[in-house]
């Protein structure tokens, strides 16, 4: 092929660490919505239903169509349903539907032979397209491995045939959990072992002279997600390829925990410029997913024309008011594909080390004569006994600006001042000060704990940063107002490790949304199949809380999947403050940074679900939501369930009508038992291992 196209990547997997560039991949033909080059980054999703439902199929696809999807992905496990390919897409046809149809095939080459010659793409599992999973341990030689691939490639090849002669386009789709014995034994369960899976199967298109290829790294931790498709990048570029990414967090749930998971992986490689369609997954209709991952994908469309845009609201800044500053980086120290979470001091035994990130919000604006304001910080005030019970999500930092207030705070949540008020405080206890730059270096008197400075990209060359005074006490808030924020806050901390300053870091992102306009004609917008979205176009967002979840698990959650943060405040004075704070512990959660949370890894559906994973799901949370740090998998089908639900610690998943396994990690401990008392099972498998507790709240002072 020809590789003269392919740039080389200056930050190793992406055109710029610093500014939004994005990573041109060659263009593949899907039906009449061409997918990479300069196309728009596509929308898509999967349907839930059964796919022997024509009917039922079609009407869905067509909400999922109307809701934004440019291209549908519709299950099809064996023949038969292959072959009713045909029917859906006669049937969407003549109702004047054109969208891209995508089969998705796991373990059966017959179906996906059968697809690939009615649809316009197949997706294969290169975990189980040619190998079924016994979670054998095996030592391959090298002559071993080798006759492995020429086994891969014998089922392999004839697919890719048909694909070329009908002009089928295909995804390559790996996913973390369903990786086959083969790699698992050679890699393990590594991003490196899910790049190689796809790597062994687009070699041999390659082979075939066969380049429609689409390619995938899902996982449903971020994370792991995040570095695969990274790796992905870099390996594809050294061998001379450059395939379109097709963006996924796999099993990321339902409502605010699968929107921000979604978003904190999404989210972080498109703000490298990796990725060329979103598929979001929730455990939600599939029509729910395109206005998530529209939301998501519309912030790079401005980006993406080289506008310059200053962030203030949403607005288009003019010329001269744009930050003409431009940071001249090294090459980053920190390796991107390893979590490695940055080193810093721990600032009065409570910030940076090895303590969880701390989370800070604003509260200046409130009623400080209620205690109750603090209920939504996560310090529920019982009038009563005079006393707080602190929540789970209950936050550790408050910053009251100038405003005191006249009731007494837990003993355990610190109040930040700016440094003029916090010098005028009769008590100090718990109280700490903000300081500009400025202040700090000028300043006569500091606390004897913690000092807080605000800072940004830019100061790290002014004078006045080399003035300042380093202790342990002190703690940066990185605040940003440039468009592409995370890039710029990120090179930040490489600046940090390249002067090897260790101070803690507070990252502070201020969001302001635009005001009444476009959001509630949303539902009604159709999409042209294959048309450019449009920039002004605010998706299905019901309110400004879903807008700051997506933005915020972006634009943060890219610096804490890569280890860089002691603790996060996002501002949103549009936004309730339960809201903000439930956001700030979700992306926390999300990263694996701090978990307050029960983890639900639930599956969004498809043909082949076995109960109603909605349902089930909301059943399940509202006995367990409050078994801190567990996972729990809800999978809809025993063929691709246990493997989906990559580190789960117990599993509930469909095996038959009615019937349920359960698993604790990867073992299955009761078989096909009745989803009447399924529930109650888990629970009991939950008690057995001591990770049972009972509903209580934890009271402070
Ligand atoms: S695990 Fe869920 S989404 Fe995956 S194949 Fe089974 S039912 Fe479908």
């Amino acid at each position: 092929m020809n590789t003269a196209a392919i740039k080389t990547l200056p930050g190793r997997y992406c055109n710029s660490l610093t500014e939004y560039s994005r990573f041109v991949t060659r263009e593949v033909a899907i039906g009449d919505v061409p997918m990479g080059g300069n196309n728009p980054i596509r929308i898509q999703s999967m349907t839930t239903t059964d796919t022997m439902d024509t009917i039922g199929t079609v009407e869905q696809s067509i909400r999922m169509v109307d809701a934004g999807c440019e291209y549908v992905r519709i299950t099809a496990p064996s023949i038969k349903e292959a072959q009713n390919l045909a029917e859906i897409k006669k049937q969407l046809r003549l109702r004047g539907y054109n969208v891209p149809l995508v089969a998705d095939i796991h373990f059966t080459p017959n179906a996906a032979e059968v697809a690939a010659r009615i649809v316009e793409k197949v997706r294969v599992n290169p975990g189980n397209y040619a190998d079924k999973k016994k979670f054998d341990q095996i030592d391959y030689t090298d002559a071993e491995y080798q006759e492995e691939l020429e086994r891969i490639y014998k089922k392999f090849a004839p697919l890719v045939k048909i694909c070329k002669e009908y002009g089928t386009a295909m995804r390559i789709g790996t996913n973390h959990g369903s990786l086959s014995d083969r790699i698992m034994s050679r890699y393990g369960d590594t991003p490196q072992g899910m790049v190689e899976s796809a790597m062994e199967f687009m070699r041999i298109c390659e082979t075939l002279n066969y380049y429609n290829l689409v390619i995938s790294m899902k996982s449903s931790n971020p994370q792991v997600m995040v570095q695969a498709y990274r790796l992905l990048v870099e390996t594809m570029v050294s061998e001379g390829m450059n395939y379109p990414l097709h963006l996924g967090v796999t099993e990321a749930g339902d409502g605010e925990d699968g929107r921000i998971k979604s978003a904190v992986g999404i989210g972080t490689l498109l703000e490298d410029g990796l990725g060329d369609t979103v598929r979001v997954s929730l455990t939600e209709e599939p029509e729910a997913e395109a206005p998530v991952a529209i939301a998501l994908v519309e912030r790079y469309v401005e980006r993406a024309k080289g506008e310059r845009l200053k962030a203030k609201g949403n607005e288009i800044s003019d010329e001269k008011n744009l930050s003409p500053f431009t940071f001249h980086l090294s090459p980053p120290i920190h390796d991107p594909y390893l979590y490695t979470r940055r080193h810093t001091y721990e600032a009065n035994a409570f910030i940076g080390g090895h303590m969880v990130p701390r989370v800070v919000i604003d509260l200046s604006q409130k009623n400080l004569k209620d205690p109750s304001v603090l209920n939504e910080a996560g310090y529920l005030y019982s009038p009563l006994l005079d006393k707080y019970n602190m929540a789970d999500q209950s936050v550790d930092f408050v910053y009251l600006a100038d405003q005191l207030p006249s009731f007494n705070f837990p003993g355990n949540l610190k109040q930040l001042y700016n440094y003029k008020t916090w010098q005028k405080l009769s008590d100090k206890t718990n109280c700490h000060p903000l300081f500009t730059l400025q202040e700090y270096v000028d300043a006569e008197d500091s606390s004897s704990a913690l000092n807080l400075v605000l800072i940004k990209l830019s100061d790290l060359e002014n004078e006045t940063f080399n003035l300042l005074p380093f202790d342990q006490k002190l703690v940066f808030v990185l605040e940003t107002d440039a468009v592409h924020c995370m890039a710029e806050q990120r090179s930040f901390f490489f600046k940090m490790e390249e002067l090897a300053i260790d101070v803690p870091v507070i990252v502070k992102r201020s969001y302001f949304f635009e005001v009444g306009g476009q959001k509630s004609e949303v539902g009604s917008q159709k999409y042209k199949v294959g048309s450019e979205i449009p920039a002004t176009h605010h998706s299905q967002l019901t309110t400004h809380n879903s807008q700051l979840q997506l933005n915020a698990a972006t634009d943060v959650g890219a610096l804490l999947v890569d280890g860089f943060g002691d603790g996060i405040w996002v501002d949103a004075p549009q936004v309730e403050t339960k809201a903000i704070t439930s956001t700030a512990f979700g992306i926390l959660q999300a990263t694996r940074s701090r978990i307050s949370k029960t983890e639900y890894i639930s599956c969004p559906s498809c043909g082949r679900t076995l109960f109603d994973l909605m349902v089930t799901t909301q059943m399940i949370r509202s006995r367990t939501s409050h078994l801190k740090g567990l996972k729990i998998g809800i999978m809809g089908c025993i063929v691709n369930g246990p493997g989906e639900m990559a580190d789960a610690d117990y599993g509930y998943v469909g095996s038959g009508t009615d019937k349920v396994t359960l698993y604790r990690g990867k073992e299955a401990v009761k078989k096909n038992i009745s989803s009447t008392n399924a529930l109650d099972e888990l629970i009991g498998i939950i008690k057995e291992d001591g990770n049972w507790v009972e509903i209580a709240e934890l009271s402070v002072s």
